[in-house]
């Protein structure tokens, strides 16, 4: 027999393991809090119908409505400090196996850590989903001050907003370090929604097949 013939064979599962997973795509948006990570999600939503996940939301939904794991968490988020890796990993786990993001996903605030974004390396292939595309909205902290005391939300209290912003330097900054080289576009985050937007677009557009 044709010795090559049991390699061509093997060929299409092989393609089948490498191959990122057709038609899905998963979007990742760093950078600081209130630098318009939720906004531009918003935006992306609109356009490509994939579902925003804020791990901040999640996290605020389980204190509001007093669940033992929001019991837990409430302390650390007002004083601006992260929700240990576990819990949050374990949340995103469950939120990403949820119907409605089967096609894809938005994730806005997740990963803040190393540690979570190697757990989001190795959650991704097991679910069926490709490499994330890395978008970094890079805005200077006068920008973000100013725009989250205009918000108003319990953690947008000055003292808690320069706690924030230090973990976010000492935490999630060491991020875009992380995914240099794998998918990440450095996108400015100054200008109009629409602009920043339009920016975006551009690296998001070809990946979705738009
Ligand atoms: P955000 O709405 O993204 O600004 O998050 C608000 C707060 O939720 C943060 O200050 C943290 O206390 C907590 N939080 C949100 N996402 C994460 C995450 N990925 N890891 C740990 N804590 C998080």
């Amino acid at each position: 027999m044709n010795p090559c013939i049991p390699l061509l064979l093997l060929l299409p599962a092989a393609a089948a393991v490498l191959a990122p997973p057709a038609g899905k795509v998963v979007v990742v948006l760093l950078g600081p809090p209130g630098g318009g990570k939720g906004t531009q999600a918003e935006f992306i939503t609109k356009k490509y119908g994939l579902p925003p996940i804020s791990t901040g939301e999640l996290l605020r939904a389980e204190v509001e409505q007093a669940t033992p794991l929001g019991r837990r968490i409430q302390g650390v988020m007002a004083k601006g400090e992260l929700v240990s890796d576990e819990i949050v990993n374990a949340l995103v786990e469950q939120r990403i196996s949820q119907p409605d993001a089967a096609r894809g996903f938005i994730l806005d605030g997740y990963p803040r850590t190393v540690e979570q974004a190697r757990f989001l390396d190795t959650l991704l292939p097991r679910k069926g989903f490709p490499r994330p595309v890395v978008i970094v909205l890079k805005a200077p902290v006068e920008a973000i001050v100013s725009r989250l005391a205009s918000r108003g939300r319990a953690d947008d209290k000055p003292e808690v907003v320069r706690e924030r912003i230090a973990v976010y330097e000492r935490q999630t900054a060491p991020l875009i370090e992380y995914y240099t080289g794998a998918g990440r576009h450095d996108i400015d985050g100054l200008g109009t929604p629409e602009e920043v937007f339009a920016r975006i677009d551009r690296v998001l557009a070809p990946k979705a097949g738009r």
